[in-house]
């Protein structure tokens, strides 16, 4: 399945609902982070083990919770996914030359 197929399939799970009167762009943003806490707490209280065995089938479902959020306000927000990641790569890349960042876990400020 490609992204645009199962982003396609999320709006129209959306729609069946009629959801997309609750979906303005403050509430989704909200639910992002939301979501995101959820995936922070697959990982509470694992003191060194950073991948807490078992973990990974709630990692999984939260981490699409938070992606499921941001198709939907991708999709209020007239924003276009590939092209604003391609987009932010292309930043990226500019604050961190390979020359400059490779092994380096330096914030581009600090380069
Ligand atoms: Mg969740």
């Amino acid at each position: 399945m490609t992204f645009s197929e199962v982003q396609q399939e999320a709006l129209a799970f959306r729609d069946a609902r009629d959801w997309l009167q609750f979906h303005n762009p403050k509430d989704l943003a909200l639910s992002i982070s939301l979501e995101a806490a959820e995936l922070l707490e697959c990982f509470q209280w694992s003191g060194d083990n950073l991948s807490p065995e078992g973990s990974r089938a709630r990692v999984c479902e939260e981490l699409a919770d938070v992606m499921m959020y941001c198709i939907y306000l991708a999709d209020v927000e007239g924003i276009d996914i590939p092209s604003a990641l391609h987009d932010k790569i292309r930043r990226n890349a500019e604050h961190y030359p390979v020359e400059k960042s490779v092994g380096s876990p330096k914030k581009y400020t600090e380069l």
